[in-house]
């Protein structure tokens, strides 16, 4: 059998395992759009297989363009950005340039300070030992600061290859698909879902005749939550459309939680309020901290949702991380969910999140 790429993910076609990577039925061969069972199923039914690469062949397959020449783009969660900065690119991709692309800005209030955000993202990859070119902040879904990110683009590459890297579920074939459709006009090309490890193999897009537009495989981060929870409840923990703030009033010795995913103690400092930045969709539940413990036992799946039943079973149980915020207007960023601002100073409060989703601080975006 000649090779066959699918054209949703770019994993090689094969007719001999229904339950490996890239099978397809023998019949299909004849189709015009050959596509994986997996996409075939993600693009008619929208619903997602299993993945069934491991981190390290996903790993090893991006750490395949370490000696090649290029530019790489760096996609991720504007969200989440603990959990999809990948520290070690450097040292996946060698020594290429590399533009860093915060994506999903439309989910962001309007009044998030672009110029701020973008200085802060600078700042973290530099913290992190990730030198960037420059960094965009885009919305693949609405299409915002796409013509600046591939005008810049163009302007770096210098006639090589430019290779899009990101951690799953960042919204990197999404971005693909939008270049793609801005450059020819041409409709869906590579896969996009919901769910995290959508983009199998790698996938080349002709940028002229010589060079391509290069999709790596999403890199798996033990530190997304989005592996933690069922698909049904991803839906519903990731933003959909514009975040409204919520704002909470709260003495000291109060608690906030967030469905059942994440904890929030009050535990000292003057009446003040906190404003959380979640899904719409995550329902917050205000108790006393004295019942929060024993709230947590009881109703966890049930009045704190999500997590859904399924979730639960692969949910870890919570750490805790105690902060004492001494600066003025500070984020409490639970990965993946979202994030607290407080704003005022001299306040100690503690975190409580599923394992490895660890919660961080910073100096408050909005
Ligand atoms: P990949 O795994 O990195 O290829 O991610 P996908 O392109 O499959 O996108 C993952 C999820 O994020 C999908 O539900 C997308 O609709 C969503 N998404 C991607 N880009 C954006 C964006 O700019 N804004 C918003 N709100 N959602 C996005």
């Amino acid at each position: 059998m000649e090779k066959i790429d699918c054209q949703g993910c770019g994993v090689l076609i094969q007719t001999s395992d229904p339950d490996a990577t890239g099978y397809t039925p023998k019949t299909s061969l004849e189709k015009e759009n050959i596509l994986c069972k997996r996409c075939f199923r993600l693009k008619h039914y929208n619903e997602i297989q299993d993945v069934s690469y491991t981190d390290d062949d996903f790993l090893k397959m991006v750490s395949n363009i370490r000696g090649e020449n290029g530019l790489v783009v760096h996609v991720i969660d504007i969200f989440d950005v603990n959990g999809t900065l990948i520290k070690s690119l450097p040292r996946i991709v060698g020594d290429k340039p590399i533009i860093l692309v915060g994506n999903k800005i439309d989910l962001l209030p309007k009044s998030t300070n672009k110029r701020k955000l973008n200085q802060w993202l600078r700042a973290s990859a530099k913290e992190a030992g990730i030198k960037v070119k420059d960094v965009f902040l885009i919305s693949s879904v609405k299409g915002y600061g796409i013509e600046e990110l591939t005008h810049q683009i163009e302007l770096i590459r210098k006639k090589s290859n430019v290779y899009i890297v990101g951690t799953t579920n960042v919204g990197k074939s999404t971005f693909i698909n939008r270049i793609i459709k801005q450059a020819t006009g041409y409709g869906e090309v590579i896969t996009t879902s919901y769910f995290p490890g959508t983009t199998l193999g790698f996938i080349e897009i002709p940028l002229d005749d010589n060079t391509s537009l290069i999709d790596t495989p999403g890199i798996v981060n033990k530190r997304q939550i989005a592996h933690y929870v069922s698909e049904q409840d991803l839906k519903v923990i990731t933003p959909n459309k514009e975040i409204k703030p919520r704002v909470y009033q709260l003495n000291s010795q109060q608690t906030l939680f967030f469905g059942g995913l994440a904890r929030f103690d009050f535990i000292k400092g003057e009446k003040q309020s906190f404003v959380c930045y979640f899904s719409n969709e995550i329902p917050i539940h205000r108790t006393k901290l004295e019942n929060a413990d024993n709230l947590y036992k009881t109703q966890r799946g049930e009045l704190l949702s999500p997590p859904s039943e399924k979730t639960l079973e692969i949910l870890p149980e919570f750490t805790q991380t105690t902060f004492r915020i001494t600066n003025e207007k500070t984020d409490i960023v639970f990965p993946g969910l979202g994030w607290i601002t407080i704003t005022g100073e001299n306040v100690t409060i503690t975190a409580h999140s599923p394992k490895d989703v660890t919660v961080s601080i910073r100096r408050s975006l909005i």
